[in-house]
């Protein structure tokens, strides 16, 4: 056993390392620090689930948690949310819950607030409100971008859009991703997410093997993108102006 690596002190990436937290005013940022607490995000974990009370408010600084609507028939990627936001807007909203689950997809780091004491602070401070809200509204207009795109673009182009909108929230060019989320994500079943991903490794964009993805081809894979991964991260660029 290495001990040397077992007892190496772990990084843990400063609140700041989250858009929307460095966006607020100092004064907000040292009020709210005060009930944040540093967790990981363990693949597969579950933030919360549909309709159970939200205890925790999550602020991602690296990784992917998935917004997963559940049906009778399948279970399907609607939201995607990382270091330029929040997981738990139903609680800044008053909703005591919401139909989806929020699902680690790419492991990773966050600060984490309670529901409770995240109610509290939001109604001191006005400034901080408005910057959340503001990220609601992006989050909300993510999501019908992902209804048209649904509805609208081919799988392929589907694929490389959510490939890229992965590959902005982690760290380098490899990341984890099964297969079984990749379904998710594309709404289809593994045979078709094998299609498609084979056909964007082919174009030499991305090498895929075992869950494993490598970017290899950044423009290549923005190329093969509809236009939503465009319009969807300019979304959220005009959060930040
Ligand atoms: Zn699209």
């Amino acid at each position: 056993m290495n001990h040397m690596s077992s007892t190496a002190p772990k990084f843990i990436r400063p609140a700041t390392a989250n858009r929307l937290l460095a966006s607020l005013t100092h004064s907000d940022l040292t009020r709210i620090a005060l009930d944040l607490e540093p967790v990981d995000l363990v693949l597969r974990q579950l933030l919360y689930e549909p309709d159970a009370e939200i205890e925790h408010v999550y602020f991602p600084t690296t990784g992917c948690v998935s917004m997963i609507n559940v049906t009778p028939d399948g279970s399907v990627e609607v939201g995607t949310i990382g270091l330029e936001g929040l997981v738990g807007v139903p609680v800044l909203l008053h909703g005591g819950s919401e139909p989806t689950r929020a699902l680690v997809q790419v492991e990773g780091q966050a600060h984490r607030i309670s529901a409770a004491a995240f109610r509290t602070v939001v109604a001191e401070r006005e400034s901080m409100q408005r910057v959340f809200l503001r990220y609601a509204l992006a989050l909300f207009n993510q999501v019908g971008q992902s209804v048209a795109c649904n509805r609208l673009h081919s799988l392929e182009s589907r694929c490389a859009r959510w490939l890229l909108m992965t590959h902005d929230r982690v760290d380098g060019d490899k990341f984890e991703l099964t297969q079984e989320f990749l379904s998710y994500m594309l709404g289809v079943h593994r045979p078709a997410v094998t299609l498609a991903a084979g056909l964007l490794q082919h174009a030499g964009y991305i090498h895929y093997t075992r869950g494993h993805i490598t970017v290899t081809d950044r423009p290549g894979l923005e190329s093969a993108s509809c236009s939503c991964y465009q319009a969807t991260r300019d979304n959220f660029t005009s959060l930040a102006s």
